[in-house]
């Protein structure tokens, strides 16, 4: 089930646009002002981010600018003034779409659904069988062999899975915990400590200087990241 993180002050907008969502089958969370919203979407749990515009604490225009720099996921700002729109568009935030309230919830809907659709298609034609190839590494899923300067780099299966995952979420944070459910599964045996040491594995066999690594980086208190 997909996930929208309703960023919004006014509870009674908020609930609206919950009641919308869920009962067209996705899952929401609410959060009442800018700093909770940034944080709680910055976890890297949701599909995608309706974010208001006037919050306290953090404005919509910060949030949606330091989510755009972790998260590739798509944003659609609300505003209650309509010349707000131009003045977000004028700030290039990487916002995908915008809505003035008041709305009709069935265009909320329309509107989310249209672009989980969208971001769907852009990551399903990066694809998982598609060959990644960026400064000098190259990953081949059908064959499940990894070049560095076409020198082949033997990984285990799982360090496999665990490069090959990130390397097609380019530029988008994971954490310890959501590397483990995807690669081992909610119920393997292990912990995150797993992930660590397979991150510091792959980083021994793929980078130049393992302590300076230029493919995985580490997100401080977030994740693992993979530059593009
Ligand atoms: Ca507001």
């Amino acid at each position: 089930m997909k996930k929208i993180l309703i960023v919004e002050d006014e509870r009674s907008i908020a609930e609206l646009q919950r009641d919308y969502l869920e009962v067209n089958g996705y899952h929401t969370d609410i959060a009442g002002n800018g700093e909770i919203g940034l944080e709680m979407a910055l976890s890297g749990k949701y599909d995608m981010i309706v974010l208001d515009l006037m919050l306290p604490k953090i404005n919509g225009f910060e949030v949606c600018k330091h989510i755009r720099e972790q998260l590739d996921i798509p944003i659609l700002m609300v505003t209650a003034r309509r010349e707000d729109i131009d003045i977000i568009r004028g700030l290039g935030l990487g916002a995908d779409d915008y809505m003035t309230k008041p709305f009709k919830p069935a265009e909320l809907v329309a509107r989310v659904k249209a672009h989980l659709n969208r971001y769907e298609r852009l990551i399903g034609s990066r694809g998982t069988s598609s060959e990644v190839e960026i400064r000098g590494l190259r990953i081949d899923p059908d064959s499940r062999r990894v070049f560095v300067r076409d020198d082949e780099i033997s990984l285990t299966t799982k360090e496999f899975e665990v490069l090959h995952f990130l390397a097609i979420h380019p530029n988008r944070v994971f954490s310890k915990d959501q590397l483990f459910e995807r690669i081992w599964g909610i119920d393997a045996m292990g912990d995150t400590q797993t992930v660590t040491v397979h991150i510091r594995k792959i980083r021994e066999k793929i980078e130049t200087d393992s302590a300076n690594p230029q493919f995985i980086e580490t997100v401080w208190g977030a994740g693992y990241r993979f530059r593009m």
